[in-house]
């Protein structure tokens, strides 16, 4: 069940040989130049479908070193203020929006009402409100919007999504899963600029751990389940007393009870190294990954009832998950197609994320 470089290769053939067919790649301007912009921008020079060709940035020094690295124009850096006027340049199809989690709402509106399709980082927003407003804006506009949930489009989440709906793993019973770490209160610095880290502060961030790395068992289960949660249950602390938590949680565990039955229980945290993991039992199997969320390097193993346990692993290396997201949504652009990962699916996740701090007591 290992799969090679090779069978990887296949599974994006079909993408990359449309996009040289039709002989087009598709613009994409960055919106917010910190750490995953970063990451995004070096995904898009190995992209088959897309290319670098605007950048959008508070600071403008910091923008043309990128711009360099990049080959990206220097009449094609924006501020946040002349954002609006990418309107007037037909090089840009499609925005990414790698800003903190309260902006993703403006930005995706004011894009859509320039005319661009709009890939928006998790989580979608901070409400479920601002996430409607998203989904209208795009549409109304008729642009395409589409939410970074790269893990959806991993080779190895693929394979469990395949042995769950195939019925291989039988009756989902229970699953378990969690991701964490100890969050520095520093921020990143990118080309001499310094950001304090935004994910402790609730005005930008909208919670804590939840809302960053909590997000990816709430959002895996959901989709490998195909259900929504029928039911919800979560508490929060803090525990460190050190100025990070004044109004985010530090810790969340929570619960969630689908349709079928199966029952998950997850947990989050910003107070120390925690997985990634997860383990879903079936009554014909388990399957169990760590690491299960990261960059690369993820592993699963698989037990089926009288079968040898089989390890699936992903050769690939750091940046082939964000390459297979920025090559998804220009293929969606150029076939007109609707992204896997929609804005539906972000609010799906918003509105248990908002049930879930509604359980926990947060006010609001
Ligand atoms: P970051 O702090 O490194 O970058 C944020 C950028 O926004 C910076 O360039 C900063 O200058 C800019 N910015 C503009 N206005 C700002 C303001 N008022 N306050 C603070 N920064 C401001 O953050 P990041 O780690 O790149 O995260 C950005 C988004 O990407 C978040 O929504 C996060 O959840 C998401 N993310 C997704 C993944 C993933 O694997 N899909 C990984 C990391 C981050």
């Amino acid at each position: 069940m290992k799969l090679t470089r090779r069978e990887f290769g296949v599974l994006t053939a079909g993408a990359a040989a449309f996009a040289q067919d039709n002989g087009r790649k598709i613009g994409y301007c960055a919106v917010g130049l910190g750490r995953i912009s970063n990451i995004f921008l070096s995904a898009v020079k190995l992209s088959s479908q897309a290319r670098m060709v605007a950048l959008v940035s508070g600071y403008r020094d910091k923008a043309e070193k990128i711009a360099e690295d990049h080959g990206i124009a220097a009449k094609n850096i924006y501020s946040y203020d002349n954002f609006d006027s990418i309107a007037d340049n037909p090089e840009i199809d499609a925005v990414y929006i790698g800003l903190p989690n309260s902006m993703h709402a403006e930005y995706t509106i004011r894009a859509a009402h320039a005319g661009k399709h709009v890939l928006c980082e998790k989580p979608m927003a901070v409400s479920v409100a601002d996430c409607q407003a998203m989904i209208d804006a795009c549409r109304k506009a008729n642009k395409k919007l589409m939410i970074g949930y790269r893990i959806q489009y991993e080779p190895v989440h693929a394979q469990a999504l395949e042995l769950i709906r195939s019925g291989q793993l039988g009756a989902i019973q229970t699953m378990d899963g969690a991701y964490g770490f100890n969050i520095s209160p520093r921020g990143a610095t990118i080309k001499g600029v310094n950001r304090p880290e935004f994910r402790i502060n609730a005005a930008l961030a909208g919670g804590g751990p939840m809302m960053d790395v909590g997000i990816y068992a709430l959002n895996a289960f959901r989709y490998l389940m195909g259900e929504e949660p029928a039911e919800l249950t979560a508490s929060t602390s803090v525990i460190d007393k050190d100025g990070r938590f004044k109004d985010i949680e530090e810790n969340m565990v929570w619960t969630m009870k689908f349709p079928s039955g199966a029952v998950a229980s997850c947990a989050t945290t910003y107070g120390a190294g925690l997985g990634p993991f997860f383990r879903i039992v079936g009554s014909k199997g388990t399957l169990i990954s760590e690491p299960s969320w990261g960059y690369d390097g993820i592993r699963m193993t698989v037990r089926l009832q009288r079968q040898p346990p089989a390890e699936v692993t992903n050769p690939e290396r750091h940046p082939a998950q964000f390459v297979r997201e920025a090559d998804h949504f220009a293929e969606c652009i150029l076939q007109n197609k609707e992204p896997k990962t929609p804005g539906e699916e972000g609010m799906r996740d918003m509105k248990c994320i908002a049930e879930l701090y509604r359980a926990a007591g947060r006010k609001g």
